[in-house]
């Protein structure tokens, strides 16, 4: 089973993405969370990177393309995976395309989380991470048991510096203006179900889970 998920940043892909990757035994391969990952660790990537995402810009193709290429051959990656923030232009989606037709794959869903503009501000500026284990939460919507502290792990939760309102704006520009139009180009390809984001995330889920049963 190979997923990718597309939506406006905020919409709840990572959210629904790591549901899906357990329900499904598959894994969730994020590539914010690789970028995070190598900013972390101070690497040459990680840095690259940094300068981008923190003006809510894309990281350019010819980096994030070949990351996410070689993640997928990686051997827990045999049974399919779930694409969470990638692809995020149409170079990136014709790239992934060309890498699977090469070995005869394909993408077998692409699931859109549809949210409205309006209420992805308001999604955004309550999001939380947890900056050890990556899981997500959301202040009103999916608060974690213990205000400020990660379910899984115990860590003291944060807002990501992106997500932080002067960078939401310009994420939700380059999100209308570069991703967006890969909703048309997977629907296209006849592999695109969108669901209703601005349901509980249990709900939300359930409807993913409607459509890849
Ligand atoms: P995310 O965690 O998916 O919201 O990604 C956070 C940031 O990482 C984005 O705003 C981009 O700067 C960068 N990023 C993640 N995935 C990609 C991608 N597929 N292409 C370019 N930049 C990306």
């Amino acid at each position: 089973m190979k997923i990718i998920m597309l939506g406006a940043p905020g919409a709840g892909k990572g959210t629904q993405a790591v549901k899906i990757a357990k329900e499904y035994s598959i894994p969730h391969v994020s590539t914010g969370d690789i970028f995070r990952a190598n900013i972390k660790n101070g690497t040459e990537l990680g840095k690259k990177a940094k300068s981008y995402m923190d003006k809510g810009q894309l990281v350019p193709d010819e980096v994030t393309i070949e990351m996410l290429l070689k993640r997928i051959e990686e051997d827990d990656c045999g049974g399919g995976y779930v694409l969470d923030g990638f692809p995020r232009t149409i170079a990136q989606a014709e790239s992934l395309k060309k890498s699977l037709e090469a070995k005869k794959q394909k993408i077998d869903y692409a699931i859109n989380i549809d949210v409205p503009d309006s209420a992805i501000v308001e999604r955004m500026s309550g999001r939380r991470s947890c900056p050890k284990c990556g899981a997500s939460y959301h202040v009103s919507f999916n608060p974690p048991k213990k205000e400020g502290t990660c379910d899984n792990c115990g860590e003291s939760l944060i807002q990501r510096d992106d997500d932080k309102p002067e960078t939401v704006e310009k994420r939700l520009e380059v999100y209308h203006e570069q991703t967006k139009p890969l909703v048309d180009y997977y629907d296209s390809e006849g592999i695109l179900k969108t669901v209703d984001g601005t349901k509980t995330t249990d709900e939300v889920f359930k409807a993913i889970a409607e459509v890849l049963k």
